[in-house]
């Protein structure tokens, strides 16, 4: 032991308590006494000791109590017993209580430190015993603690993970994987990694990074479709994984489900196709009379001339009016955080609208009927959205109608929502058409519709503001009698309630 070990003598005898003193501080010891057992035990709970010389007869407290007492103080402690009748049963008791060895009176300097320093050596051994055992427990403490943590992160990642060692085994994966891939019921650990997973893109892709040749593929990224259980894209990162010699020990594999984003951008190209396609009509039908016009093809008759040049004019007017509702489609879209809500009183927006259009001059000579209590309940809704809703539908009514055809504007509470219906005594709209026409561009083609401009944007438009405030909206018709159009907005939570 590096210090001076630290010895407690308990004998009841003073020749043999000093004796042992002068013999073990000589030889570099620290050393205290005590007379009894008592003493002895009050000594050792105050100061810890490496060893304990202990006589077995004493009064107050004998060694046998002694020794069981200052076991559970500390098991590694060395005790060793002095005794006057050495004979195997007191020797035998005295292992038994948990003596490390005995000495019988009386002895020889020497023999008292060759049981000594066995003792000790014993004891050195037993803390360093301890010491590892304690290392090593922490040690798995800290790994268990790093597992656990792995577990978690790698549970609760989205991406899917799977860990292949060199021999193409399975060695890890997440709940993530198995949802994504869809390999419930069929990993296992170490099984192969094809007999895994079935689709053969993905499997091409993994196998690369175990390419010999592809040594500058560390890591790299790929875009996969997958067929089964059903058409995904994935983006498919594979990363090799080497030991500190450049050894590939195996490969970490995420794969990240990009179906939807994908759709989105398919659904956004889709929609500037459409675009351009609505677009180009009305810019060819304009260049084409303007061409007209200047080169002089159309003759010189001036009245014909301005017919062409009234028909330039039209389609311009409708190229605007397909811009301005682009232009409103594309703030809908973002204006998903910003939308302002205020309290509305729908009565006032419908009535001032009615008014509106009614001023602005159709030659159908349509007549109007607003249909709404005196009071309505609140909603809240954004102003400017509730004026294009109305305003969409409205004119549509106007649009779609006969001459002297009715429009009737009406408004009511039910149950949780304000239901407002635009009824219209117009053309109508055929059932197979019915399900299109909220989406964008659609029109009814017709011979009835062929002199009606318009964008087919107005009900997708009216579709999308119904649906950012909560709301529904329904279609019903028949053909030649009418259309009505019945929109249902939540109503404000506190008037609902009353
Ligand atoms: P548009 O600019 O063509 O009016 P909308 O999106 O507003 O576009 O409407 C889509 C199509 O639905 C119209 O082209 C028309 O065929 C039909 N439609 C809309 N409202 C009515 C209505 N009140 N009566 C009959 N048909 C209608």
């Amino acid at each position: 032991m590096a210090e001076a070990a630290n010895i407690l003598v308990v004998d009841d005898e003073k020749g043999i308590r000093e004796g042992c003193r002068r013999i073990l501080t000589s030889e570099g010891f620290a050393v205290d006494v005590a007379e009894n057992g008592k003493e002895g035990l009050d000594m050792a709970k105050a100061k810890p000791y490496d060893l304990m010389l202990i006589d077995l007869m004493m009064p107050v407290m004998g060694g046998i109590e002694l020794m069981e007492q200052v076991r559970q103080l500390d098991p590694e402690i060395i005790m060793i017993v002095i005794t006057g009748f050495a004979t195997i049963e007191t020797a035998v008791d005295a292992m038994k209580h948990g003596a490390y060895d005995y000495i019988p009176k009386p002895f020889a300097p020497d023999q008292l430190m060759a049981v000594l320093n066995r003792g000790l050596e014993t004891r050195r051994l037993r803390l360093q015993a301890e010491q590892l055992r304690q290392e090593r427990d922490q040690k798995l403490l800290e790994i268990a603690g790093e597992k656990s943590k792995l577990h978690t992160i790698m549970n609760s990642m989205a991406d899917a993970i799977l860990v292949i060692n060199r021999e193409h085994q399975l060695v890890l994966w997440n709940p993530a994987a198995l949802k994504t891939l869809n390999l419930a019921g069929q990993v296992q650990l170490g099984k192969d990694i094809a007999e895994v997973i079935r689709e053969k893109n993905l499997i091409d892709v993994i196998s690369k990074a175990f390419n010999p040749d592809s040594s500058q593929y560390t890591m790299f990224s790929e875009e996969v479709e997958i067929a089964e259980p059903e058409r995904k894209t994935l983006i498919v990162s594979v990363a090799a994984v080497r030991d500190e010699k450049g050894q590939e020990l195996g490969i970490v594999s995420t794969f990240r489900d990009i179906t939807a984003l994908k759709e989105v951008e398919e659904v956004k190209s889709q929609f500037v196709r459409m675009v351009a396609h609505e677009l180009r009509a009305p810019l060819a039908a304009i260049e084409g009379y303007l061409n007209a016009y200047l080169t002089g093809v159309a003759g010189k008759d001036p009245q014909f001339n301005r017919q062409m040049l009234e028909r330039a004019r039209l389609r311009s007017k409708s190229l605007i009016e397909l811009v301005n509702d682009l232009l409103q489609f594309a703030r809908l879209e973002s204006k998903r955080a910003e939308r302002k809500k205020e309290l509305l009183d729908m009565k006032e927006v419908i009535e001032s609208n009615v008014e509106l259009l009614k001023n602005q001059g159709d030659s159908k000579d349509v007549q109007f009927q607003v249909d709404i209590p005196d009071k309505l309940p609140f909603i809240e809704a954004d102003r400017a959205e509730m004026d294009q809703l109305m305003t969409n539908l409205i004119s549509n009514a106007m649009k779609y109608n006969v001459k002297n055809g009715k429009v009737i504007v009406s408004a009511r509470p039910e149950a949780h929502f304000l239901h407002i219906s635009v009824a219209d005594t117009g053309i109508g709209i055929e059932e197979q058409c019915l399900p299109c026409i909220f989406d964008e561009f659609y029109r009814v083609r017709g011979p009835k519709t062929r002199y009606t401009t318009g964008t087919g944007l107005g009900l997708s438009i009216v579709k999308r503001i119904v649906e950012s405030h909560f709301g529904r909206i329904e279609a019903e018709s028949t053909v030649d009698k009418g259309t009505t159009f019945t929109v249902k907005l939540p109503l404000r939570q506190v008037d609902a309630s009353q």
